[in-house]
């Protein structure tokens, strides 16, 4: 079974689905545990145009089910997470290290499809499209053998999904993209999952005060227990001006923008003191522009980058990850919304929808 977005706009279906074995370099993957990203939301609205039918899903964990020709290194069984940007290590930028921008990948999840073109998910032989090499609303997902790092026996399957894209995104944005300095004041624009990872990475880090942004009064509450000092509910207030009135006028060192309009880029942007850092971790539609004043580049030294991912490769964040969860200074389970099950999946769109707290994650084994 697997949750198929036939068109865009429309609710998700479960359908039954025929995945075929893996070929050489794949591995078969029972998806234990999935969880709903707003990314997943841009697909189904056409913002982030990509083909359908498709499985969508990019965060998830689950166990090895079966293993393909000249796979090394991982057996039947292993528990494991699926990372979307598994590096090909044969392209350009693979070959300069910059594996989080692999082109072999980027234009096989353009086309929905794994590195050699195919899918192997079909249903009533009609070829679904897989989102992100993952398809993780799935029972069973075929991903590249590049695509899975084992989780430790003591962490949870459960949890072991949020680092497939919310808790790496937002830790990766702190300690790659921002390389944030102890003591830094930031401002953490949006606060949903990823956002909320961001607010625990800085408050690892050290971070000497943060500022969370968001429509959701639920959602600044749960940022509050994670470690931001200060909160904005946006919407009814200026953001930028409360951003700006809390740091005596001067801005915040650092802003990360999580939520993917021109306009919250352009805030974080305008919320930095001169020499800060803005990250763009939200992902907008492919086709806007944003506006910023021209003369505050030379004038005030300010940075506008952003980071796809976080910016890391899994393998190395993920181990990162795992023991700060077990030293207590990365909650995990605080990032953990409420569970559904496949056939609710529409229910847990409109969990995040409605600005609910917690990522909302969907059971699909009792694999733990
Ligand atoms: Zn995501
Ligand atoms: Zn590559």
């Amino acid at each position: 079974m697997a949750a198929v977005l036939w068109d865009y706009e429309e609710p998700l279906r479960v359908e039954e689905v025929d995945v075929d074995d893996p070929g050489p370099g794949e591995v078969l993957v029972r998806i234990a545990v999935a969880g709903i990203c707003h990314t997943d939301e841009h697909v189904i609205t056409g913002d982030l145009p990509l083909p359908v039918p498709m499985v969508l899903g990019h965060e998830g964990s689950g166990v090895v089910a079966a293993v393909g020709e000249g796979v090394r290194g991982v057996a039947v069984g292993d528990r494991v997470v699926l990372s979307w940007l598994p590096e090909c290590n044969d392209c350009v930028p693979c070959n300069r290290g910059w594996t989080g921008m692999c082109e072999t990948t980027k234009k096989a999840a353009e086309k929905g499809t794994l590195w050699r073109g195919r899918t192997g998910v079909q249903h009533k032989g009609e070829r679904l499209h897989v989102m992100s090499l993952v398809g993780a609303f799935a029972e069973y997902a075929l991903v590249p053998a590049a695509g899975i790092v084992p989780v430790p026996d003591e962490i949870p399957l459960e949890l072991a999904a949020l680092i497939g894209c919310s808790a790496t995104t937002g830790y990766g944005a702190v300690a790659h993209a921002a390389r944030m300095p102890e003591g830094a004041e930031v401002a953490v624009i949006g606060a949903g999952g990823v956002g909320q990872s961001v607010v625990m990475a800085a408050r690892m880090r050290g971070a000497g005060r943060i500022i969370a942004v968001d429509r959701s009064p639920e959602r600044l509450e749960e940022a509050t227990r994670h470690g931001a000092t200060d909160v904005v509910l946006a919407g009814t207030n200026d953001a930028l001006q409360a951003i700006l009135d809390l740091t005596g006028g001067y801005g915040v060192d650092q802003a990360f923008e999580v939520v993917g309009t021109p306009e919250t880029i352009a805030q974080a942007f305008n919320a930095l003191r001169p020499g800060g850092t803005a990250v763009v971790v939200g992902v907008s539609p492919p086709h806007l522009d944003v506006s910023l004043n021209a003369f505050t580049f030379p004038s005030q030294q300010k940075t506008l980058t952003g980071t796809w991912y976080g910016g890391g490769v899994l393998a190395d964040d993920a181990p990162q990850l795992f023991a700060a969860y077990r030293q207590g200074t990365f909650d995990l389970a605080a990032l953990a919304g409420p569970t559904f099950r496949l056939d609710q999946i529409n229910e847990a769109f409109d969990a995040m929808r409605h600005g609910r707290a917690g990522r909302p994650l969907l059971r699909l084994s009792d694999d733990r």
